[in-house]
C-alpha cells in the first residue's frame, strides 16, 4: 500500500514518493540549546523519528535525515531585533555562549537517547555553517531578493510574490495586520533579516563572524559587516548543503510553519529558483492544564522531571507517540498513567510471544498465520494512513486479546507473529527490551557493585544490594552470567 502523509502546503493528504528512487532525504528543525527542551519540543522530535522509522520499516526506504542544532542567531520571540537566546541565557548564567549551548546540547542529546530516538545521518550546528549561509545571503543580494540597511541584511518579501504560500499570511493579510512591528528602515514590515550587524544597538558581541569571509572575529574593525545569521537562514544553509537542493520532506513544530518556515521557502526558493521542500510536516502542540506548554509561558515539563515521579522513559515515548501528531495532545499524570500501563502490558504479551497469559485453562482456540497477518496488515495500513497511530495500536490491541486467548496453529503462525511483533518494536521504539534498560547511572553503580560482590561469592552482600536496588524501583534478576534490570 502507497503511504499517504498530510502536507502543510497542500492542506490535504497526498500519496508520497521520494524524489529518487528509495531514498529519502529528511530535515527536522532541532532545538536552539539554551535550556533544557521541553517535552513539547520532544513530541515534534519524536514524531519526525515515528516517521523515519515508519519510512524505513513499513517501505524499505533508505532515509537520509538532518536535525539541526541551532547555537547562535535564534532572536528573543523567534523576531530580528532583541536578544540572542543564547547569549541572554549565557549573561544569567554569567558564562559565555558556547558554554551554554554545549552544556544545554549535551542535555538534548541525554534526552534524545532515553527516549530511544534514532542517531540522525548528521547534527549539523549552525556555526559551522556560517559560510553556506554567506553564499545564500550573496546571491540574494546579486538577485535582488535582499537589501542591506544599517543593522543588517535583509529579505523583501516583496520579492517573493509566493510569501505566505505555506503560512497563509500572505503579504495582503500581512499589511493589513499587526503581527509585525514596523521598523523604518525595512522596506516591507514582513522582511526579515539574513544576516544582522554587530553595531552597538545589536549588542552581539561574543559570537560574531567576518561577513566578506565567513571566519569568526573577536573585535570590531575591519569588517564593519561583521555579525551573526538570522535563525531561518540557517535551516536553508544546512538542508541544501547536506542535502541538497530540494527535499522530500522538511518537519518542525507547528509554531515553526511561521515565520521560520515561510520565510525558509522565500529565500531558498528565491535563491535556487525552484522548489525547495515536497512534502512539509507539522507536530500539534502540547497543551498542559489547558494552556499550551511553552518556555515563555513557564509551564514546561521537562524529561527528567517526568522521570523523577517513576515513569520509564519509553512510557513517555509512548504516551508522546499515542496521539497523532496532527491533534492537541493534553498533557495529565493519568494520560501518563494509562499510557504507562497500555505500554507495559504490551512488553508483557511480546516477551511471552505469543503464549496465553499463565491462567488460561485449555481448550483454547487456534490463531492461524493468516488471522496474524491480518493484524499486521491493519497495523500497515493505518501508518500508512499519516501515521494514525490509534489505528495502528488498535491493531496491536486486538491481536494481543487475540493471541492471549488462543494457542498458536502451527510454526507458520507463531513466526508470523515474530515478524509482527518485530514490526511493531522498530516502528514505535517503545518496546524494546534492551532499550527498558535506560535505567539511572546511581541503580546502574549499585548494580555493577552487585556484579563484583558476587563474583567474590559474597552473596550477603549481593542480596543487600538487590534489596537497595529494589528500593529504588528496579528490580534485578540472575540470568545466566548476567544480571537483568527491570523497572517495578
Ligand atoms: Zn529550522
Amino acid at each position: 500500500m502507497s503511504l499517504r502523509l498530510y502536507n502543510t502546503f497542500s492542506k490535504h493528504e497526498e500519496e508520497f514518493t521520494p524524489l529518487k528512487a528509495g531514498e529519502v532525504s529528511m530535515y527536522t528543525c532541532g532545538p536552539t540549546v539554551y535550556g533544557r527542551p521541553h517535552i513539547g519540543n520532544y513530541s515534534s522530535f519524536l514524531m519526525a523519528d515515528l516517521l523515519r522509522r515508519w519510512l524505513e520499516v513499513g517501505h524499505g526506504y533508505s532515509v537520509t535525515h538532518v536535525k539541526n542544532i541551532t547555537d547562535v542567531g535564534h532572536l528573543i520571540a523567534d523576531g530580528d531585533t532583541g536578544e540572542d537566546k543564547i547569549e541572554k541565557q549565557a549573561k544569567t548564567e554569567k558564562t559565555d555562549p558556547l558554554a551554554i549551548a554545549k552544556r544545554y546540547t549535551e542535555q538534548y542529546l541525554e534526552d534524545e537517547k532515553v527516549l530511544n530516538m534514532k542517531e540522525p545521518s548528521e547534527r549539523p550546528r549552525a556555526t559551522f555553517y556560517i559560510k553556506d549561509m554567506l553564499a545564500i545571503i550573496r546571491t540574494l543580494l546579486a538577485k535582488g531578493n535582499a537589501y542591506e540597511t544599517d543593522d543588517g541584511f535583509y529579505f523583501s518579501v516583496g520579492t517573493f510574490s509566493a510569501y505566505g504560500k505555506l503560512s497563509g499570511n500572505t503579504l495582503d493579510k500581512l499589511d493589513a495586520g499587526s503581527r509585525i512591528a514596523v521598523d523604518e528602515a525595512k522596506k516591507h514590515p514582513a522582511d526579515f533579516a539574513l544576516w544582522k550587524k554587530c553595531t552597538g544597538k545589536n549588542g552581539h558581541h561574543l559570537l560574531r563572524w567576518s561577513f566578506q569571509s565567513g571566519e569568526r572575529t573577536k573585535t570590531e574593525g575591519e569588517d564593519p559587516n561583521s555579525g551573526f545569521p538570522g535563525w531561518h537562514i540557517e535551516c536553508s544553509a544546512m538542508s541544501s548543503r547536506l542535502l541538497g537542493q530540494e527535499i522530500d520532506i522538511h518537519t518542525g513544530g507547528e509554531d515553526n510553519i511561521f515565520p521560520h518556515h515561510e520565510c525558509e521557502i522565500a529565500q531558498s526558493e528565491s535563491a535556487n529558483g525552484h522548489q525547495f521542500v515536497r512534502f512539509w510536516l507539522h507536530k500539534r502542540r502540547i497543551d498542559l492544564a489547558g494552556e499550551k506548554m511553552s518556555k515563555s509561558l513557564g509551564n514546561v515539563l521537562s524529561v527528567p522531571t517526568v522521570l523523577e515521579k517513576g515513569y520509564s522513559p519509553l512510557d513517555l515515548r509512548y504516551y508522546l507517540l499515542s496521539v497523532h501528531y496532527r491533534t492537541n495532545l493534553k498533557f495529565s499524570w493519568k494520560g501518563m498513567d494509562d499510557a504507562r500501563d497500555s505500554r507495559r502490558s504490551i512488553c508483557e504479551w511480546m516477551e511471552r510471544g505469543g503464549e496465553p497469559a499463565s491462567e488460561m485453562t485449555k481448550k483454547l482456540p487456534s490463531v492461524s498465520s493468516a488471522d496474524i497477518q491480518k493484524f499486521d496488515a491493519d497495523f500497515s495500513s493505518a501508518m500508512d494512513t499519516d501515521l494514525n497511530v490509534s489505528g495502528a495500536l488498535a491493531a496491536v490491541h486486538n491481536c494481543m486479546h487475540k493471541t492471549n486467548a488462543s494457542i498458536m496453529a502451527d510454526l507458520k503462525a507463531s513466526s508470523a507473529l515474530q515478524e509482527f511483533i518485530e514490526k511493531i518494536r522498530d516502528t514505535f521504539g517503545c518496546f524494546d527490551p534492551e532499550a527498558e534498560v535506560a535505567v539511572p547511572a546511581a541503580v546502574q553503580e549499585l548494580v555493577s557493585a552487585r556484579g563484583a560482590a558476587r563474583s567474590n561469592k559474597d552473596f550477603k552482600e549481593s542480596d543487600r544490594l538487590r534489596d537497595e536496588i529494589h528500593k529504588m524501583g528496579y528490580e534485578v534478576r540472575d540470568e545466566k552470567s548476567e544480571q537483568k534490570i527491570k523497572k517495578l
